[in-house]
């Protein structure tokens, strides 16, 4: 597809702001009778002798998303069937018998990607503290990749990005960054030193529970060419339906985000304190020992996920779930609607978590509305 239909967009103004970008970016040529959005198109096949040729070679509609990422993140998007849809694809980045360092706290998804294809000898994963930059340099040097998530589930650690993606490039490893959680509103790690930054787009971008779909946004055209082959050689590719849902979602990123991040802030504070609680992760709150590192990485906020641990048992904090009922017990986040989950029922992070630790995706509702169901159910359930 013809990537200048949308450059009158993203050309408009450098001077802009990313919540306004959020908002610009994308839109088909300003020109007499423009749709206002680039509409769905739902085609298999292309009359030939055209870029798009096939179903799988490109779709206006990813070009659109790719076009609002790429300005956001500052690099070219690739975009995918999901997140984990970008991570395999990334992964097949790392050469034959190639290394692998994976900071420990990731997404369990992301993990077993990594494992399986460990275990059928296809590459080396090397493990490392996800908060400690000197032990993952340690770990990269004679690595093909760096692969950190931050601020990273369900700890929600913050990685000191600059440092580890400086470190690896001096090292001639590359970085990625899953910032699915931050979001391009809230880091930007291609400006930090990083390589590639991936999306859960699932998530905030999308934001409103209804779709699966991923990013990957590169610093290098080598990198994004790759991911482009392997998505029509693979087939992971994005819907067309899926791909204007989360273009659409993405304009309203900033006020969502916003309103969120608010009440995830008060929530977090108010759970601090609260006697049924014993520990609150939530970037930046203060007595957090990642506090400076938060602030130094995250200035303009943590967004909306926090988890905390329950003060008592699995089956006391499965009680106080239970009793919930605005908060939704499901997985999942970043949608308009808040969720919790008690994290170890899930075995690929039993390891990481204690068992009572619940994590919360913060929504839109009123904040005194959420803060009355955790009090009112953490009460009800352990007395
Ligand atoms: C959900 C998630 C993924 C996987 O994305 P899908 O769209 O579900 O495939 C990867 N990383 C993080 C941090 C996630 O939250």
């Amino acid at each position: 597809m013809d990537e200048s239909r949308y450059a009158a967009a993203l050309t408009l103004d450098p001077e802009w702001l990313a919540d306004t970008v959020a908002v610009q970016a994308g839109r088909p040529a300003r020109l007499p009778g423009a749709p206002m959005n680039e509409p769905i198109t739902l085609s298999s096949t292309y009359v030939h002798d055209a870029n798009i040729e096939y179903g799988r070679d490109g779709n206006a509609g990813w070009s659109a998303l790719e076009t609002a990422l790429g300005a956001l993140d500052g690099g070219r998007a690739v975009t995918f069937a999901s997140g984990l849809a970008v991570a395999s694809a990334i992964a097949d980045l790392v050469p034959a018998d190639g290394t692998v360092v994976l900071s420990s706290v990731t997404y369990y998804g992301v993990r077993n990607i990594f494992e399986r294809m460990e275990a059928r000898g296809r590459l080396h994963v090397r493990k490392t503290p996800a908060d400690d930059s000197a032990a993952l340099l340690a770990a990269a040097d004679g690595a093909d990749m760096v692969w950190v998530e931050s601020i990273a589930n369900p700890l929600m650690v913050v990685a000191d990005v600059p440092a580890i993606a400086a470190g690896a490039r001096e090292r001639g490893a590359i970085t990625v960054v899953d910032a699915t959680f931050a979001t391009p509103l809230r880091q930007r790690p291609l400006d930090l030193g990083a390589d590639i930054v991936v999306h859960s787009a699932t998530k905030l971008i999308a934001g409103h529970s209804d779709l699966l779909l991923g990013a990957a946004v590169c610093r290098a055209d080598t990198h994004a060419d790759s991911l482009v082959a392997h998505r029509h050689d693979h087939g992971a590719i994005p819907g067309a339906l899926e791909a204007f849902l989360a273009l659409r979602g993405l304009r309203t990123l900033a006020v969502r985000l916003d309103r969120a991040e608010a009440s995830a802030v008060e929530l977090a504070r108010r759970l601090a304190s609260h006697p049924h609680v014993s520990t609150v992760n939530y970037p930046g709150l203060p007595g957090d020992p990642q506090h400076e590192r938060a602030l130094r990485v995250l200035p303009n906020g943590s967004g909306s996920m926090l988890s905390f641990d329950v003060a008592g048992t699995v089956e006391q904090t499965e009680a106080f779930l239970a009793r919930l009922r605005l908060l939704t017990h499901a997985t999942s986040l970043g949608g308009v609607e808040s969720l919790i989950e008690r994290r170890a029922r899930y075995t690929g992070d039993a390891s990481i978590v204690g068992p009572t630790l619940c994590r919360l995706s913060v929504g839109i509702e009123n904040v005194e509305d959420l803060w009355a169901d955790l009090d009112g159910a953490l009460l009800a359930a352990l007395g």
